[in-house]
């Protein structure tokens, strides 16, 4: 199968999130399992500077953008590890800049120009490039526009007129909504500017017009694909979903185990584990790890991990009501990385400072401490107020950490609480709570700390299970050629031009 994967991230180009790790990695499963991916993606600066080999490919093009047109230049390099072609849409204009989207907490005010002109272009690029595609794989709201453009102006033109589009949803929330005049950036006519098409609220939506007009749409996760189609979890976009249910499918992500596996990285300094040599691995990395942010080496105190955007969806609304009580009356140690909302920079910046020996604080991007905060932690703390999929709970998964959720979206699908049942069935692999509020996830954490502290026999089984579950890519990625089978060959209540 020719398919082709629009989005605005995909690891090692440019990332911010879990998007970048997908797109990264599920083209590289593809191709192993004999199938022809590409990837576009915007020239950022991040993507030119990344170390990855990028060549001209000598092809040039214009799109209109309301009334002008506007140039642009394909690049091409390719996914580490593989044949997987990638092209880069050039146009210094909109993607020379120092971040993706926003800076200085702004988004970038001409993001529906820079956008209208990707999805453009990615079209573009099929003929140009001889791509011969035949299904297009949109990410997010930011390739929102690329399945209007199919059912509308491009509807009956060959070589577009046999293609077919699936829509994937990583995260609901960021749905790409700009003022209503923005619509004569699109050039797409005025009447498909409708609530039940591309309007709303009074807004251009980029996401609501790649659910409308897509032909089949997906979550990351089976429990997300269920959640969005009720408030609050769909921000709004519950009732276009409800109506389009029977296109819209749950595939849970995969985790690239040649990026994260504690055998084989890297990032760890030398001390890999694995199975069998686990008590003295993890133990290294923990202290490797306590050294590295000016923690006490102590080994028998539990060592919570959190990694992510600071943000309320990630659930440090509750972890700031919690964590100075837990600091002040418990001996674990906390070691925090990210970066987002102010605020929440402040909180752990000051926590850290007034309590050097417990809290550990890093604010920025950095994936090679990622790497060794899953190592050496012993447990990880993903209260989500919602979660499409997760990756993080996956790879703690795999580096023996335990993981504390919220039972939401894709951590419910993953992580099954510690029960005497679970346990006994052997399915028992970290912690969770259902309800979201400080009081529960206090209890959730209680009974992380308690196990680990008071019933090493039961943790070794909760670690050893999550050690040995498979979230490869093998099982997801088959379950997308089935979804693009389905796509390609099937019926579908997109709405039509
Ligand atoms: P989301 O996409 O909602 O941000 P995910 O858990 O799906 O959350 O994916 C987040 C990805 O980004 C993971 O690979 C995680 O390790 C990484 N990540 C997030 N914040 C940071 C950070 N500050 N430093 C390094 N990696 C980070």
């Amino acid at each position: 199968m020719k398919i082709l994967f629009t989005t605005s991230e995909a690891v090692p180009f440019c990332k911010t999130g879990g998007l970048g790790d997908v797109c990264g990695s599920l083209p590289l499963e593809l191709a192993r399992l004999g199938h022809q991916p590409v990837v576009i993606l915007p020239a950022f600066r991040q993507a030119l500077n990344c170390g990855r080999p990028v060549e001209p490919t000598g092809i040039r093009f214009e799109v209109p953008i309301g009334r002008k047109m506007v140039p642009g230049t394909f690049l091409r390099s390719s996914l580490p590890g593989g044949d997987v072609p990638v092209y880069l849409v050039h146009q210094p204009q909109y993607y020379d800049r120092a971040e993706l989207y926003r800076e200085n907490g702004q988004d970038y005010k001409d993001n529906c120009e820079r956008f209208v002109f990707f999805c453009r272009a990615a079209l573009e690029a099929i003929p140009l490039l001889g791509l011969g595609t035949e299904l297009v794989h949109c990410h997010d709201w930011t390739s929102g526009l690329v399945p209007a453009y199919l059912k509308t102006e491009l509807a009956g033109v060959p070589p577009f007129d046999s293609l077919r589009s699936l829509m994937t949803i990583h995260n609901i929330a960021y749905q790409g909504n700009f003022w209503h005049w923005d619509m004569e950036l699109t050039g797409i006519d005025w009447k498909y500017f409708n609530w039940r098409q591309m309007e709303f609220y009074g807004n251009l939506s980029f996401l609501k017009t790649g659910i409308s007009f897509a032909d089949a749409l997906n979550t990351v996760s089976p429990r997300y694909a269920q959640e969005i189609q009720s408030a609050p979890l769909g921000c709004g976009l519950e009732g276009i979903l409800q109506q389009r249910h029977d296109d819209l499918f749950g595939i849970m992500n995969g985790v690239d185990y040649s990026e994260w596996n504690p055998e084989i990285d890297s990032h760890l300094n030398g001390n890999n584990y694995g199975a069998n040599n686990l008590a003295a691995g993890k133990q290294a990395c923990k202290a490797a790890l306590q050294r590295e942010m000016g923690l006490p080496e102590v080994a028998d105190q539990p060592l919570i991990a959190l990694i992510g955007r600071l943000a309320d969806q990630k659930g440090f609304d509750l972890v700031a009501q919690l964590i100075p009580q837990w600091v002040a009356n418990s001996n674990a140690q906390w070691v925090i990385l990210g970066t987002g909302e102010y605020h929440y920079h402040e909180l752990f910046w000051r926590l850290a400072e007034q309590n050097p020996e417990k809290v550990a604080v890093k604010l920025g991007f950095a994936n090679d401490l990622a790497h060794r905060i899953e190592a050496g932690a012993d447990m990880f703390l993903m209260p989500s107020r919602y979660e499409p999929c997760g990756l993080n709970q996956l790879y703690s998964l795999k580096y023996g950490t335990v993981p504390v959720v919220h039972a939401t979206g894709g951590l419910a699908d993953s992580i099954t609480n510690l029960t005497d049942d679970s346990l006994a069935a052997g399915k028992a692999n970290g912690f969770s709570f259902d309800t979201y509020d400080v009081t529960a996830l206090a209890d959730a954490l209680h009974r992380a700390c308690h196990t680990y502290v008071n019933n090493r026999p039961v943790w070794d089984q909760l670690v050893r299970t999550g050690m040995q579950q498979d979230w490869s890519w093998t099982h997801s990625a088959h379950e997308y050629l089935q979804l693009y089978s389905r796509t390609l060959s099937g019926a579908t209540n997109a709405a039509r031009g």
